[in-house]
């Protein structure tokens, strides 16, 4: 079959993968379409560590094949992955929070191969593949009606911001916000504050095309900085006294240390984007004085089989539309073009097509 393989100096597309069939508790996925998310991107500018070759790829929609015993999912149900590779038994599993269930830090072994050797499976998925085998945890039913790029990006961008701004921050309607980075986390992190009746929303990309955008999701207010420590005086100029919740989104530690100097008593700053490994903050400590929180944020925090649904439900009826988000839709052999509009700032989300149409 085919998938879209990073060897350590090259993205191309191969055909030559083979992917063993489901286990115990697992399921075999056919993927419709794949998002394409800055997490992605990592891996092939090393600010990840990850052997190689890799399937990369991790928010999808597809259906489910085959499964193996135990799994207890019909073939022919559409669903969403998730990076999420919970055991669903233990304490935290139990009570809703399977982003800390230890479980799903453990490696697993890869159902990809090539000509007998192993190809790994990117943050538990690869989801750039025509087909992959997961989980059963990883794989959430999504209704048919939500359109393929929608539900794809549900299982990643949407659930992490939208975990971020209702369940990690709790944020309330009134409320002033910061977001950082005005990709697709940021963009859906706005959508979500102005869901939850943010007054005040301020975005920050150095992309100053990203205005536009961010505008349409809610965005208030848009700056674009020379330098991080530009940020907080800008904030307070605009919201005097600071904000009370504050969205990382890029990884990148000068931000999150704008953001925490953003912040006005009682607010939280949320660490959503990915830092390079071995990044260190230098935090002030007495700026978390008058009740402030550092909050780190894995997937939003939340129990995606609880939280998709959700989300689905408020797409179908209306109330969360995501598709301004959705700048491209395009076949596996479009992948480099896209992985460099992505990383140029040229579009937002943009996806690989799968299957007969691709
Ligand atoms: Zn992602
Ligand atoms: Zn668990």
């Amino acid at each position: 079959m085919r998938a879209l393989v990073w060897d350590g100096t090259d993205l191309h597309v191969d055909s030559t993968i083979e992917v063993r069939p489901p286990g115990p508790g697992e399921v075999a996925v056919d993927i419709t379409m794949a998002g394409l998310c800055h997490s992605d991107l990592s891996p092939m500018e090393g600010r990840i560590p990850q052997p190689t070759p890799v399937v990369l790829g991790h928010e999808a929609v597809g259906t489910v094949t085959a499964a193996g015993p135990g799994a207890g999912m019909p073939a022919g149900q559409r669903v969403v992955l998730t990076v999420l590779r919970s055991c669903g038994e233990c304490r935290h599993c139990r009570d809703g929070r399977p982003t800390v269930c230890p479980a799903s830090g453990r490696p697993v072994a890869a159902p990809f191969s090539r000509d007998g050797e192993v190809v790994h499976q990117f943050v538990k998925l690869g989801a750039f593949a025509e087909r992959i085998v997961v989980s059963r945890e990883q794989v959430i039913a999504m209704p048919a009606e939500v359109p393929d790029p929608v539900a794809a990006m549900l299982g990643c961008a949407t659930v992490t911001a939208f975990g971020a701004v209702e369940d990690r921050a709790r944020l309330r309607a009134g409320e002033s916000v910061l977001v950082t980075g005005a990709g697709g986390i940021g963009l859906n992190t706005v959508l979500a504050a102005r869901a939850a009746g943010a007054e005040r929303i301020v975005v920050v990309d150095r992309n100053p095309a990203k205005e536009r955008i961010a505008r349409t999701c809610g965005a208030t207010d848009f700056l674009v900085p020379d330098d991080p420590s530009g940020i907080a005086p800008a904030v307070r100029e605009l919201v005097p006294g600071g904000v009370d919740a504050a969205f990382e989104c890029v990884g990148h530690t000068g931000l999150l240390g704008a953001a925490i100097t953003s912040l006005a008593w009682g607010g939280r700053a949320v660490v959503l984007g990915l830092p390079p490994t071995g990044a260190a903050l230098d935090l002030v400590v007495r700026d978390l004085f008058h009740d402030k929180s550092l909050l780190g944020c894995r997937m939003g925090s939340v129990d995606p089989h609880r939280k998709l649904p959700d989300l689905a439900g408020r797409v179908l009826r209306g109330e969360l539309d995501l598709t301004p988000l959705v700048s491209a839709v395009v076949p596996l052999e479009g992948a480099a073009r896209l992985v460099d509009d992505l990383r140029d700032g040229r579009i937002d989300r943009g996806f690989l097509r799968f299957g007969s149409t691709s």
